[in-house]
């Protein structure tokens, strides 16, 4: 037997489902901008080396006696969290004279555009990434479901002032600190790790921020490629990883390098530093990454 349901109730219905669902989604979206305005507790990594960042979602401070260096701004909603977490270490935001940047997605970028006006600070970004960087996160050609989207905005966030544009190998300097930008590509085009030393009483250790090696959903590693070119720069991203001498292990992402469980080791350590001096954990990531890869191009081919 066929249920019945009587014109005027299946209009109420249909309306409650409607406002449902405008709730839901309007809840939905606060509680993504709380998650994203929320930052972890920022901590001294090594001697000048501080975190800054979001919840997961990384930011660097890099101290010098001729200001700071910030490497990546967060999500739109991150950036006045990375103010407080700079504030609340004691150091000044105006201070930051110069903003890096690990990749064009809108979790590492969306942030740089409110911190270059709130610090007056420079930014820096690799030739391959500046241009969707300098449109606000448009024409990424990583993204690939957004780009029969694009009218809806995703991964769209407030375009900053590209001042410099720099290439792989290119060193930044801020009086005695000196960023080397080793651009790893692939997950963007011109995704950019940074290595830099860390003063660290006497001794001096390397930190490497990785960019990020994940392959994203209906990336196409064989012809046609997402962009021409992405199976050789992932393949040179690996090997350009592992000869980089890391002491200090860090990625755009907290848990890539395990944050939480370091943080957590640190009361036994010998050192607080010690948990954060992970070379093991730096190749082993590189190598998990490498295998990811070559399962999918193996599905692809
Ligand atoms: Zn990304």
């Amino acid at each position: 037997m066929r249920l019945r349901i009587r014109r005027p109730w299946r209009l109420l219905a249909l309306g409650a489902a409607a406002t449902l669902v405008v709730v839901l989604g309007s809840q939905w979206r606060a509680a993504i901008r709380r998650n994203r305005g929320t930052a972890d507790e920022p901590f001294r990594i090594a001697g000048n080396l501080y975190y800054v960042g979001g919840a997961g979602v990384t930011s660097f401070l890099l101290t010098g006696p001729e200001g700071h260096v910030l490497i990546d701004g967060g999500f739109p909603e991150t950036a006045p969290a990375i103010v407080a977490s700079i504030a609340a270490l004691g150091f000044d935001i105006h201070d930051v004279k110069v903003l890096l940047n690990t990749h064009a997605h809108a979790d590492h970028a969306g942030g740089l555009s409110a911190l270059q006006e709130t610090s007056g600070a420079e930014l820096w970004i690799s030739e391959g990434d500046a241009d969707v960087i300098e449109s606000g996160g448009s024409g990424d050609p990583t993204l690939v479901p957004l780009k029969y989207v694009g009218f809806l905005g995703l991964g769209r966030f407030p375009a900053p002032r590209v001042d410099h544009r720099f290439e792989d190998g290119d060193t930044i300097r801020l009086g005695p600190l000196a960023l080397t930008a080793h651009v790893t590509a692939g997950h963007t085009p011109g995704c950019t790790s940074w290595s830099f030393p860390v003063r660290d009483g006497d001794r001096e250790l390397l930190a490497v921020d990785i960019c990020s090696l994940t392959l994203l959903p209906f990336v196409s590693l064989v012809e046609p490629e997402t962009y021409p070119g992405i199976r050789s720069d992932f393949e040179r991203s690996f090997s350009t990883l592992r000869s980089l001498p890391a002491d200090i292990f860090l990625a755009s992402h907290a848990s890539f390098f395990d944050m939480k469980r370091k943080l957590l080791e640190r009361p036994d350590a010998e050192n607080p530093v010690d948990p954060f001096i992970d070379r093991t954990g730096y190749v082993r990531f590189i190598d998990r990454a490498e295998e990811r890869f070559h399962e999918v191009l193996a599905k692809q081919r």
